[in-house]
């Protein structure tokens, strides 16, 4: 198995110890993981800036890469929150400045402010909220493409009172879809839903099925755990939602290139 979205300390969020986390993947047997801690370039709460220390985060990616290659394949990777516009620049130069061999393009804010604040939430109906959300997500991923996999696709459900009826949103996820499939890239499956209790799966069944349906065939799946007890947390029902989407494959990364294994 393969968790391919991982936090530490190098993190805002996390004060997760990076040794915590990748032996916690060791011990769970898991494969490859691929560590990807967040920069989001711009990110409106001082509380959490979510800027990254390049210089220790690419020093700690060389030794851990190393020191564990014989117990664990771990990929350098990061999770940019992309915006378009000024964000988005600050994210291509970030993502040509390393040999990153992943990058998950998430979308953590939506009309310049963070999606779980009051700011963005208060003036807008769930309805309102979650389109807002797609398209500027569509409007990221069409100002910048240097990255792998769009990162939790319905990330937005976390914080809405109510998720809306899909014929309200599922026109512009067709839309991101296609995009990403125009331009080779994949897309993930979460498990922090089920961490969350989420009545949704991230992304959902029908929207794992459409991306199938209009041809994408790249899947990485990861935790998203911020603490070691988390790491590779349901990557088994990961492996069944891509199976009843009738997707064989599962994706890993090494210098921005996928590889797609066949489902065990
Ligand atoms: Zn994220
Ligand atoms: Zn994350």
């Amino acid at each position: 198995m393969y968790d391919y979205h991982l936090h530490t300390a190098f993190s805002a969020d996390s004060d997760a110890d990076p040794d915590d986390i990748i032996n916690a993947a060791i011990h769970k047997g898991l494969e490859e993981i691929a560590l990807t801690d967040h920069y989001d370039p711009m990110y409106r709460d001082p509380d959490f800036p979510f800027e990254l220390d390049f210089t220790g985060y690419t020093e700690m990616l060389g030794r851990v890469t190393a020191q564990y290659k014989d117990e664990i394949t771990i990929k350098k990777g990061i999770e940019l929150g992309m915006q378009p516009g000024a964000p988005n620049r600050i994210c291509a130069e970030t993502a040509a400045a390393f040999p990153f061999d992943f990058i998950i393009g998430s979308v953590h804010c939506a009309r310049g402010v963070s999606l779980d604040t009051p700011d963005y939430l208060a003036p807008r109906t769930p309805e309102q909220a979650v389109t807002d959300y797609y398209d500027d997500m569509l409007a990221a991923i069409t100002d910048f493409t240097d990255f792998d996999v769009l990162g939790h696709i319905n990330y937005v459900e976390r914080y809405i009172e109510r998720i809306p009826d899909e014929t309200v949103y599922m026109n512009r996820i067709e839309q991101i879809l296609k995009k990403l499939i125009e331009l080779g890239k994949g897309i993930e499956i979460n498990t922090s839903s089920y961490r969350y209790g989420l009545k949704d799966t991230t992304p959902t069944m029908p929207i794992l099925k459409l991306y199938k349906k209009l041809g994408g065939e790249i899947v990485t799946t990861g935790s998203d755990a911020h603490k070691a007890a988390d790491v590779g947390d349901h990557l088994e029902a990961a492996g069944h939602m891509l199976r009843e989407a009738g997707i064989d494959y599962i994706a890993t990364y090494k210098n921005r290139k996928p590889t797609l294994h066949k489902l065990k």
